[in-house]
């Protein structure tokens, strides 16, 4: 019985964090300042907020500037696109991220829609999804870009190859989608009201998973060969004596690593790169915002 390769995200972020310390450093030399992130988080949700400090931890460790806005419960809409005014206005900030969700008196597709795009460093507002869309340069969700990173690094070329999307958010699925079919993937977006699922799936060399659901993928949905990508992150009720349950994906990864080719783990795959695909874009960000070149594609 064969065995996955095991993609291994969290290496291939620390690689990817490397390299953007490095040309941080020569931004700064260049810019006469440090390029920036502004990350404001409203309200005192607990996930959120160990979000928030990891992220501001890797962006100063990659030698950018982290400014963090963290404002009451029940801040009005109003208040909080105050402050995505003053960012969008201020030259040392070059990305923008409102962490999510928002409280629900806020609608977060008016803020998002407040970031200027050229500061969007989370790739959530109209104009880059249609830019990602046409084929123009924008700024892409992190998450589905972290995923194409680590699909390229393990097979090259995707050319022509069949790919499954399993999910159609905004921030995962349909970003995901967009981008295997610019690396002239042929792409199937598979959602919750898909018929047959385990056979869509079986066609597919290159399997996306972002569903929300514990271990819902199974060895028997599997082509053999196939590179299975991870993204959810879902937490198992506790066993008896435990007071906190096993992190898992989408995906029942013990038996699908039998019959894939390559496999993410849950956690230390997708997870680790989306931060540090927030640090390149933001990287991206300044280097455009300041009209300095950076090869973007060695990044
Ligand atoms: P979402 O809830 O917005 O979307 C889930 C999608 O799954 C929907 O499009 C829905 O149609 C589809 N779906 C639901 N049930 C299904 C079923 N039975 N069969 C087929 N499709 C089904 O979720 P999301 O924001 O896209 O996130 C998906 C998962 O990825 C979650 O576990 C989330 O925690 C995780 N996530 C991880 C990262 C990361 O950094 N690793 C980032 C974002 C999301």
């Amino acid at each position: 019985m064969t065995t996955a390769a095991v993609i291994d995200g969290k290496a291939f972020a620390e690689n990817l964090r490397a390299r953007i310390a490095v040309a941080a450093a020569q931004f700064e030399v260049h810019a006469g300042r440090k390029a920036g992130l502004a990350v404001v988080l409203v309200g005192e949700d607990p996930a959120s907020q160990v979000y928030v400090r990891s992220k501001g931890k890797q962006t100063v460790a990659a030698g950018m500037n982290s400014f963090e806005y963290k404002l009451d419960d029940n801040t009005s809409e109003g208040a909080l696109l105050d402050v995505v005014e003053r960012l969008n206005a201020d030259p040392a900030v070059d990305g923008i991220l409102v962490q999510l969700p928002l409280p629900s008196h806020i609608d977060e597709q008016k803020v998002i829609a407040a970031i200027n795009p050229d500061k969007d460093v989370d790739g959530f507002h109209v104009v880059n999804s249609g830019r990602l869309s046409v084929g123009l340069p924008g700024f892409v969700p992190c998450t589905p870009l972290g995923c194409l990173m680590l699909l390229k690094d393990r097979l090259g070329s995707l050319s022509g190859l069949d790919a499954v999307v399993i999910g159609r958010s905004n921030i995962v699925g349909k970003p995901m989608a967009a981008l295997l079919i610019a690396e002239s993937c042929t792409v199937t977006v598979a959602h919750s009201r898909t018929k047959d699922l385990p056979e869509v799936v079986k066609r597919a060399d290159i399997v996306v998973a972002a569903v929300g659901r514990a271990e819902m993928v199974k060895a028997d949905w599997i082509k053999p060969g196939a590179t299975v990508i991870d993204v959810g992150i879902n937490r198992l009720p506790p066993e008896p004596g435990s007071d906190k349950g096993r992190l898992v994906g989408d995906v029942d990864y013990a038996d699908v690593a039998k019959v894939a080719g390559a496999i993410t783990p849950v956690p230390g795959g997708v997870g680790p790169m989306t931060i540090a695909v927030l640090l390149r874009n933001t990287l991206v960000a300044a280097h455009r915002n300041a009209g300095i070149v950076l090869d973007e594609a060695a990044l």
